[in-house]
């Protein structure tokens, strides 16, 4: 849903399966807007969007119930 949902293509599905059997997400282009299209989409809120001020990173987007993140860094 989160590879559909980007508009700027930035992520994709691995060619390798995690120890679910689920092909899992990857960002294949330096192009991320932050705009959590693909946070928003995710059923299970495993996407923070985060971006970077200076040398800050400030989340983006909170998804709650999140296990282990996936993040997506903005520059
Ligand atoms: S936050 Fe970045 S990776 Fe996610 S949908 Fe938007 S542009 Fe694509």
């Amino acid at each position: 849903m989160c590879v559909v949902a980007c508009p700027q293509d930035t992520i994709a599905l691995s060619d390798k399966i995690n120890k679910k059997g689920y092909h899992y997400m990857v960002k294949i282009k330096d192009n991320c807007t932050g705009c959590e299209n693909c946070a928003l989409v995710c059923p299970d809120a495993v996407i923070t969007v985060y971006r970077k001020t200076g040398k800050k990173k400030e989340k983006v987007a909170t998804i709650s119930n999140v296990q282990k993140d996936m993040s997506l860094e903005v520059n």
